[in-house]
């Protein structure tokens, strides 16, 4: 790179001593002259370039760009590479964006692109059946103006994107949609939507099974455990023979009665995705009631004490919540061998309120933590059974914290123990 003050310096030097020869030869005035005139010269070439420049720029265009002279020729051949850089780089962009929105155009999912005004960017062809949307007379527009659903207009401005938003559609009740929002850039976002009617039926016809089946079998079973019960009581009358075999019989009834009953609770709880027996739930009567039950279930083998810190009561139903709450204290009773301690709480932390069962049990190990609340996931299937346990009991407190928009939480040590912790949202909270 040539620095061109020095070379513009250079040449006004040389043209001085040449004007001073010629002033030698010829006069002082003659020199003045011819030296005024190279200058003038030379500033009128200056000009000229730079008014071709100032023309080219008001019309860019790689054809039209003059040739220069001298170090104009320099800058105007740096600015065509520049240009031819850029138009490259321009037009390998746009390919490479029409690519994308035909790729987006393929995907069988809603894609809509927003500003940071959740205003319609772009949106490709499945988005318009999905949501209705119109090109050319939707484009620009907010997207809540065209979506207006309570739940969406909730979602968008939530700014909590971390879980899609299932939707029935509006303009057929039959397709459910799954709304999710991905945002990128700089305050930009994506809207996917998705539909998942299909999903959705084979998730009813599942449930339904399983209630169907559950319910079907309930009747026969009571009428099985009946007979059995009416037979054990028959003192004398059986063959101390064949006592053992009714008694398991009759264990077994029994636990398959309450594996169905913990399916139909499932089932009932799936089904109801929103409160409906909501009220102010007085804590201080149903932590008695939890500590008097558990006390019960342990038999006096372990010292249950209840540690009410908070004053506050909760919005909810109380017999979802009794059920997750008595969930968790026999759980700790069954896990936990004679003599340990169970300790329930009920504690304020920041706006949140806690409920936890704290025993000294047999623990488990931190492999199993994640999958706990999966239906019929045991660490011990031996153990729950013999415990009276159905492997369902933290699938169903998953299930009741989701309708409270509470989240459960399980710290565990081997050998040491456990706490299940219920975590309640500050909307929850009452004072009480
Ligand atoms: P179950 O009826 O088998 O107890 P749950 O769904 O209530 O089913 O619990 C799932 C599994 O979690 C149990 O089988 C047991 O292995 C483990 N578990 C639950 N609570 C405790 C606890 N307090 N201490 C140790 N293990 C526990």
């Amino acid at each position: 790179m040539q620095d061109i003050r020095w070379k513009a310096f250079w040449l006004l030097i040389s043209w001085a001593f040449c004007c001073l020869i010629l002033g030698w030869v010829t006069s002082a005035e003659t020199a003045w002259l011819a030296y005024v005139v190279g200058v003038i010269a030379y500033l009128a070439g200056h000009l000229y370039w730079m008014q071709r420049l100032y023309l080219w720029s008001l019309k860019p265009g790689l054809n039209f760009m003059p040739n220069g002279k001298g170090i104009w020729e320099d800058i105007f051949a740096n600015l065509y590479q520049e240009m031819r850089r850029h138009s490259r780089s321009q037009s390998q962009l746009s390919s490479t964006l029409e690519r994308l929105r035909h790729a987006t155009s393929a995907l069988p999912d809603g894609v809509v692109v927003l500003n940071h005004r959740n205003e319609i960017e772009w949106f490709n062809e499945p988005a318009v059946q999905r949501l209705g949307l119109k090109r050319q007379h939707d484009e620009n527009q907010p997207i809540y103006y065209l979506l207006r659903q309570a739940e969406f207009v909730q979602y968008l401005q939530s700014e909590d994107y971390s879980e899609p938003l299932k939707l029935k559609s509006w303009r057929s009740p039959d397709v459910t949609l799954e709304l999710q929002i991905i945002p990128f850039a700089s305050k930009q976002r994506l809207l996917i939507c998705r539909d998942i009617s299909a999903i959705e039926k084979t998730e009813i016809m599942r449930r339904d099974f399983i209630a169907n089946v559950s319910h079907e079998l309930r009747t026969p079973l009571t009428v099985v455990g009946g007979f059995l019960e009416t037979i054990s009581d028959m003192q004398g009358e059986v063959s101390p023979d064949i006592q053992p075999y009714f008694d398991m019989m009759q264990s077994q009834t029994t636990r398959m009665r309450r594996i169905i009953e913990d399916l139909l609770t499932l089932s009932s709880l799936e089904n109801n995705v929103v409160l409906k027996d909501e009220t102010d739930i007085a804590m201080e009567p149903l932590l008695n009631q939890l500590l008097k039950d558990a006390r019960a279930l342990s038999l006096g083998d372990h010292t249950v004490t209840l540690h009410m810190d908070a004053k506050v009561n909760i919005r909810g139903s109380y017999n979802e919540l009794l059920s997750a709450m008595s969930n968790l204290t026999s759980n700790a009773v069954r896990y936990t061998p004679a003599n340990g301690n169970i300790d329930i709480f009920w504690q304020m932390q920041d706006e949140q309120v806690i409920f936890s069962v704290q025993d000294t049990g047999i623990g488990i190990e931190p492999q199993h933590l994640p999958r706990l609340t999966e239906r019929f996931y045991r660490v011990d299937s031996g153990r729950s059974r013999d415990t009276g346990g159905t492997g369902l009991g933290l699938s169903i407190v998953k299930h009741i914290l989701h309708h409270h928009q509470a989240i459960l939480k399980v710290e565990s040590e081997p050998g040491k123990g456990s706490r299940f912790s219920i975590v309640f949202p500050a909307q929850r909270v009452l004072v009480a």
